[in-house]
């Protein structure tokens, strides 16, 4: 539960002394509440009240990282239940199982596939990021060599499971500096996985039948003084249930024992439940969801609904306003075609002028993330803005015929427009779908 700046005036020194930036305690107390700076700028504040507001400070699910250096991913730190009520922080990783018992041929195939699942969209590169390693073999060396073949061939996050402690034990020692997740601490084996996890700062993966369990197995753990946790779900039997439960118990009750990232293994043979089943518990919280197959038409919904819901809803995703040339190189006669700098009206405008096989010039107009009706709705998309983009990017200078087309939804804007820049106004098609048609029949 966040503190309130009362709450964080209580715990602090009060004698007003300035040395953090701010003329008295109380000023401090709210800036800090409003995480506009940090605690370490006070200097006299004792450790007791440090460690409680470090403590309540913390989000209500741990962030975790897995992965080093600039191969890792960041876990959990979630804050709210429902993305409209601010946002989504940590994406849900997404991986591939690989058992220890494939033959060479299955495991270089499956290798290749891996290497394979990585997707552009919106002008991001997004990729698969983790792979289970099972030692299904029970056998130490057969674990070993598979490890040391992926870590070798390719750049994924690992997490490594095993019953058999010394094989775990060899995989760390391969990926030691990697900070991969190990699992599964039960109640059969949690002393030794914890120790195991301690003694090669691993995320300690816990599991068990029910919450209840889970929680208990937390404890035992935190108060061994280690907390770099992950709770797989996958056995609890009910998963969405438990994924929703655990979020909430975190959140609303303010849970630490299951204030951790989550994570849910998927088996099964039909295609179509092994994507709604991912694309639930996506949807449903999960930090990490793994598949059995690297199959890029599997994953590809997966991620870009990952995408969809992991970005800010407050803030649009924006592409840069600028002059961008599209299709090819295109010359001074070239169309000069306008839009705004909404991300998604970008990428529906561009693959359309690409398909019109004639090389454009398309001038992005800064409109705040809007798209073309809402920006004009909120004058964000305006001839006084279309000239200063024109202006700023020099058309004058790139194209000699003096004509540009806007989106047909601004037909409107056509009049000012002209009187503004003494440019020739073409409207174009309302729909971007419009557009190779519009290329090939008006503008020529
Ligand atoms: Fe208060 Fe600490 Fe700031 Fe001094 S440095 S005014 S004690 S908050």
């Amino acid at each position: 539960m966040a503190l309130t700046g009362l709450d964080i005036y209580k715990l602090l020194p009060k004698t007003n002394c300035k040395k953090c930036g701010f003329p008295t305690c109380l000023a401090f107390a709210m800036a800090l509440a409003n995480k506009k700076t940090s605690l370490d700028k006070c200097p006299d504040i004792s450790e007791e009240s440090k460690v409680a507001l470090e403590s309540a400070s913390e989000p209500p699910i741990r962030t975790i990282t897995i992965g080093a250096e600039d191969n890792k991913i960041e876990l959990g730190g979630e804050t709210v239940l429902y993305r409209h009520e601010k946002t989504f922080v940590h994406p849900c990783g997404l991986g591939v199982c690989f058992s220890d018992n494939l033959s060479t041929n299955e495991l270089n195939n499956k290798i290749n596939n891996f290497n394979n699942l990585t997707f552009e969209r919106v002008g991001k590169k997004e990729r698969v990021e983790l792979i289970l390693v099972k030692n299904d073999s029970g056998d130490s060396s057969k674990f070993v060599n598979i490890i040391t073949e992926l870590k070798n061939r390719t750049k994924a996050i690992f997490i490594l499971e095993s019953k058999n402690l010394s094989a775990l034990e060899e995989g760390l020692k391969i990926l030691k500096d990697n900070h991969c997740a190990i699992g599964y601490a039960d109640s059969s084996n949690i002393d030794q996985m914890t120790n195991l996890a301690k003694t090669y700062n691993a995320v300690l993966i816990v599991t068990g039948d029910n919450l209840d369990d889970i929680a208990k197995l937390v404890q035992k753990i935190v108060s061994s003084g280690y907390r770099e946790i992950m709770i797989d779900l996958t056995r609890t039997g009910n998963i969405l249930e438990n994924l929703i439960q655990v979020r909430r118990l975190a959140l609303k009750k303010s849970y630490r024992l299951l204030g951790y990232p989550t994570m849910v293994s998927i088996t099964g043979d039909d295609d179509y439940d092994l994507i709604s089943m991912s694309i639930t518990y996506i949807e449903k919280y999960a930090s990490v969801v793994i598949l059995p197959e690297p199959i890029n038409w599997q994953f590809l919904p997966l991620v870009t609904l990952r995408q969809n819901i992991y970005t800010d809803p407050q803030k649009p995703v924006t592409v840069e306003p600028k002059l961008y040339t599209i299709g090819g190189q295109p010359t001074d006669k070239s169309p000069l075609l306008v839009t705004t700098n909404f991300s998604l009206t970008f990428y529906t405008v561009e693959p359309e002028i690409i398909n019109s096989k004639m090389p454009s010039w398309l001038l992005v107009v800064d409109s705040d993330g809007l798209s073309v009706l809402t920006a004009w709705a909120a004058e964000k998309f305006t001839p006084e803005r279309i000239f200063d983009a024109m202006k700023k990017c020099n058309v004058e200078s790139t194209v000699s015929h003096r004509k540009l087309i806007i989106p047909g939804y601004v037909a409107v804007m056509s009049g000012k427009l002209n009187d503004l820049t003494g440019w020739e106004v073409l409207v174009g098609p309302r729909e971007a779908s419009g557009i190779p048609k519009f290329l090939k029949t008006i503008w020529q």
